[in-house]
Formats: structure tokens, sequence, C-alpha cells
């Protein structure tokens, strides 16, 4: 098939999730010329309703399985959207930052320093959280439901009392439950409500959704690696270069790594110890929902399905995890994944009452803090292949979780309690940023060790995941990579005068006369 050539942007963002959102939202917004592109379809409130097989089919990526390289413990499924928005129009909303400890791993694992020389702490990210905050308008969910307080006092009770979450949900929050079949009042925000329609609606914003970047285009300019553009494929299959002045990748952890990995950097790199590292230390942040079966209904299904948590066990010394109250899966993700107390599924006419008392169901979703031992590579054929190994301190915390959950449960009147198996939602790593290029992929905002102009602006940048939900701070690194990219310290944009017709050489030429000039903003 002929590859077309498909005009020249000074940025390409490759994915619309957490990361990719912000950075092509805030560029837009200042004037960048920015391509936005995004593998999975662009729909919007007015699409979304509470059916979860469609949503599963239209808006989520099929789950993908990481096997333990010691096949000791079965598959660890990971779940992603895939659409405009990213995870983030299927997401539940809960917005935390990371505290100093989270942070201090990050300088311990990859040597990340931050503007000021010294090891990057809060301090580097907290004008962008509080930017990020501000435009999602987060805010604190104390309306808890009857689920919520069915268990409240058993968290209570055993000296971890339940506190409200932080979301990005606003007041036409209609507590429907809805929120990973995506937001049908838009009460609940996502990088496409926030940060892509509106550059996107006054023409400041290129956006192709059923699209897909099947590489990098890499070349040698004066001796050195540059990203020039990619290669993308519609939902048509026609392939279509175009070039950039900048490339972003930011297709999620599970999506950039491989894509890196596809477009040949690693031996355009010559092996170097950075590009190596591409796919390795991602974190799953294991996950596992708990569930309590209740005399009394509790329609857990009908609520805002995080509005509490616990954080008495965040840090590694007090236990290394999280709990967040009370929800219940979709049925369909109910009734396939329940397990009875020793991990073995529910099947047969056990699984068909306890589905019948679905009402009487409410759940504790237990997330442990990891050490980022999992990888993603790809075969000769480009297919992902992923791996994880917990160690013993992360075995430790999950059997911790899950028996803490289940005592909160059977204390609050469960007369039984079943659990999922271990899962991920928040994978993260794989491209560490750091200011080592021995421990790390990108530098410390985010651009390739090894290939000028070639960003990554999504999870994977992150070091070592942290204790807590990781989309508040993917959307700050997002927001400090766009500011950083628009004050254009090492003149790689072009402005936005640039001509469709500019080729990756060309436009090194055209560069030339513009290096240099700087333009300073922050939030
Ligand atoms: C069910 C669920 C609930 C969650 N709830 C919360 C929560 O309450 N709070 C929180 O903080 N976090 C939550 N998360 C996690 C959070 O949403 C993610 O960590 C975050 O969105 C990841 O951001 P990202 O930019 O790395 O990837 P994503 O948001 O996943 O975006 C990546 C995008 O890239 C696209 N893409 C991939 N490959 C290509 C390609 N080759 N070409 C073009 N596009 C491509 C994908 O389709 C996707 O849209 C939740 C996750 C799940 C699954
Ligand atoms: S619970 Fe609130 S945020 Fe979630 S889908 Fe319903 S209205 Fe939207």
């Amino acid at each position: 098939m002929s590859t077309l050539r498909g005009g020249h942007y000074e940025v390409v963002v490759i994915g619309s999730g957490a990361g990719g959102g912000v950075v092509a939202g805030e560029l837009a917004e200042r004037g960048r010329r920015v391509l936005l592109v995004e593998a999975g379809p662009h729909r919007t409130a007015a699409d979304f309703m509470r059916w979860e097989a469609r949503a599963n089919h239209e808006l989520w990526w099929p789950p993908a399985l990481a096997l333990d390289t010691d096949a000791s413990e079965p598959p660890l499924a990971i779940f992603r959207g895939r659409c405009v928005g990213g995870t983030t129009t299927i997401n539940t909303k809960v917005a935390l930052r990371p505290d100093h400890q989270d942070l201090a791993k990050w300088h311990a694992a990859t040597g990340l320093l931050g503007d000021s020389g010294r090891p990057f702490d809060e301090q580097d990210l907290a004008p962008w959280l509080e930017h990020v905050e501000r435009r999602l308008g987060v805010r604190e969910r104390a309306d808890w439901g009857r689920c919520v307080h069915t268990v409240a006092d058993a968290f209570r009770a055993l000296g971890a009392p339940l506190g409200p979450v932080r979301s990005y949900t606003d007041a036409n929050c209609m507590r429907c439950g809805s929120c990973l079949q995506g937001c049908p009042t838009n009460a609940g925000k996502s990088t496409a409500t926030t940060w892509i329609h509106p550059a996107w609606v006054a023409g400041a914003l290129e956006l192709r959704a059923d699209c897909t970047v099947q590489r990098v285009l890499i070349d040698r300019v004066e001796g050195r690696l540059e990203a020039v553009g990619v290669e993308l494929s519609g939902a048509d299959g026609h392939r279509q270069t175009v070039t950039a002045d900048a490339v972003v990748v930011a297709a999620g952890a599970l999506g950039t790594a491989p894509l890196l990995l596809r477009s040949g950097i690693v031996r355009a790199a010559g092996g170097s110890p950075s590009s190596r590292l591409i796919g390795r230390h991602l974190g799953f942040h294991p996950a596992r929902l708990v569930t309590g079966l209740f005399d009394e209904v509790q329609d857990a299904h009908m609520v805002y399905p995080v509005s509490a948590h616990c954080m008495k066990f965040r840090h590694d010394e007090d236990g290394g995890f999280v709990i967040e109250a009370a929800t219940v899966q979709d049925p369909i993700g109910f009734a396939t994944g329940l397990c009875d107390e020793s991990g073995q599924p529910v099947w047969g006419q056990e699984l068909v009452q306890t589905v019948r008392r679905y009402r009487h169901c409410t759940g504790l979703l237990v997330m442990v803090s990891d050490e980022n031992h999992g990888a993603v590579t790809v075969d000769e054929h480009g297919r992902e292949q992923l791996t994880y190994r917990f160690s013993s301190g992360e075995r430790e915390r999950n059997r911790r979780a899950l028996e803490f959950a289940r005592q909160v449960l059977l204390r609050a009147g469960a007369g039984r309690v079943f659990q999922t198996a271990v899962l991920s939602t928040h994978v993260q790593g794989g491209c560490r940023m750091g200011s080592d290029p021995a421990r790390s992929v990108v530098d410390a905002h985010g651009e390739s060790h090894d290939v000028r102009r070639l960003f990554v602006g999504d999870s994977s940048v992150i070091p070592r995941t942290p204790a807590v939900n990781p989309s508040l701070t993917i959307m700050a690194l997002a927001a400090r990579l766009a500011d950083h990219l628009h004050r254009d310290e090492r003149g790689y944009l072009s402005g936005a005068t640039t001509t469709s017709s500019s080729s990756g050489s060309s436009r090194v030429a055209a560069l030339a006369s513009t290096s240099g000039s700087t333009r300073s903003s922050s939030p």
C-alpha cells in the first residue's frame, strides 16, 4: 500500500489521554500548530450510556495480560481506554497528589533533578498540579451513599477511618455510577472535555481520531538522531506520513514503549543504555476489588463510584496500600471476575445466586504500592509481550491489603466476602524520566536521551509508581512538558507559519533562522 505525504506540524502528539490530551490542548491554546492523533474513536456525552458491553467494545482496549515470569501466579489483567480522552474518558476521576515520599522514589530511581538542580520534589510539581486541578475543577466528595456508610463504622472501629476523596467531577454529577462507560452529563471531566474540545472547537487543534501511529520516523540530521515525523494509518488502512518539528509520544504505558521499539530506536541508538531501558520498569499499582454480600440492599452500582478512601496505610512503612470505597463492578465485570475466599472463580449455581443478589453487594478497591518490576517488549512480529514478577514485599502488601479489606467487610456485617484476582488500571513506567541516562529513557523534561525532538508525555515517564491514583500526576507532568516545548529553548519549533510542504530536512534548514527564540509562559 502506498504512503501519502500528509503535511507538517510544529508538534505531533500521539495519544489523547491524561498525558497527550493535556500536551496537545495546552500547546494549541498557545498558538502552536498541533496534530493530535488518537487510535480510538471520538465519542462525546451525547453517545455515552449505561451499556457496559458496548462501552467495553467501543471505548476500551481489550484487556492486556501480563504473564508472571515464574509462571507461579495467574496472568495480571490490565485495563485502559481507547478513545478521544484516552483512559480519562472512562475512569473514575479521583484526583490525588503524589507526596514527598512518592517523589523521593523518583530521584532515587533515576537521579531525576528539578529545574533548580536539586532532587526533583513537590515544589517542582506543585504549580502544575495546581494548574490542572484548577482547570479540572477538582473538589471534595463528601456526598457518601448508603454503601459507603455501611462500611464507614467498620473502618473507624479498626482504627483507619475513611475520608472524602477529591475528584474532577462537578456539581452536575448525578451519582449515576456510569463513569466507566463515559460520563453522560460531562460532570465527570476528561482531557477531551477540558483540553481537547475547547481547542478543537475553536479551530486551534487538529484532531485525527480512529487513526493509529505505526511508527515514529527517525533520521540522522547533521550527525545526530532526530524525530522528523510519524507514519500513521486511518480506519481505511491507508498509510500517511506527516512531518513535525517535535513528536510527543503519549500512547499510554502499554502503547508508548512498544511504539518506540517498533520504530527501531534501539538499533538506531546503537543499543545505548537508555534505549535498552525502553519498556523496562513497568509499574502496575496492583489492585483488586473485595466485595461483601449484605442482607440489606446497597445499590453500590448507583453512586459516584469512589467517594471515600482510607489513607492510613499509604506509606510503605505503614502497609503500602490505599483503599477506596465503596463500589461494585458493572454486572459483566462483576460476574466474570468473582472469586471465592481462596481465590478460585465462583461459578455454577453459586455464581447465579450471588449475581441475583447484586444489589446487596458493596465493595472496596485496594491498591498496593509496587516496585516497577514489570516489562513490555515486542516480539519479532511487533506484538507486545508483557511480564511481571512480584517481589516478596509486593506479595506481602497484596496479602495485607486483602486481609484488611476482608476484615472491614466482615465487621460491617457482610455474610460473605468475595474478591477478584489482582489486576491493574494504573499501569505506568516503561520510559522512565531521569537525569541519569544510564537509568532512564528520557530526560527531566521528557526528551529522549538518544533522539532529539522526541518526547514522551504520558504515564510511561513515571520512574516509580506513586501510592495514589496517577492521572493528576500525569496531567501535571504533561502541562509542564507543554510549557517546556512552548518555551522552546532549543529552537525546535518553526512557528505557525510553517507550510504543509515542509519536509524533515527542509525543516532543519528553516529552523536555523528561528533557533534561539524563546517565549515564556507559566500557569
Ligand atoms: C477503570 C479505570 C479507572 C481509573 N480511575 C482513575 C481515577 O479515578 N483516578 C486516576 O487518577 N486515575 C484513574 N485511572 C488511571 C488513569 O486514567 C490513567 O493512569 C491515565 O489516563 C493514563 O494516562 P496516559 O496518557 O498514560 O494513557 P491513556 O489515558 O490511556 O491515553 C493513551 C491514549 O493513546 C492512544 N493510543 C495508544 N496507541 C496509539 C497509537 N499507536 N496511535 C494513536 N493513539 C494511540 C490510546 O487509545 C489512548 O487513548 C483509571 C483507569 C481505569 C482503567
Ligand atoms: S457518577 Fe457522576 S461523574 Fe460518574 S458518570 Fe455519573 S454523573 Fe458522570
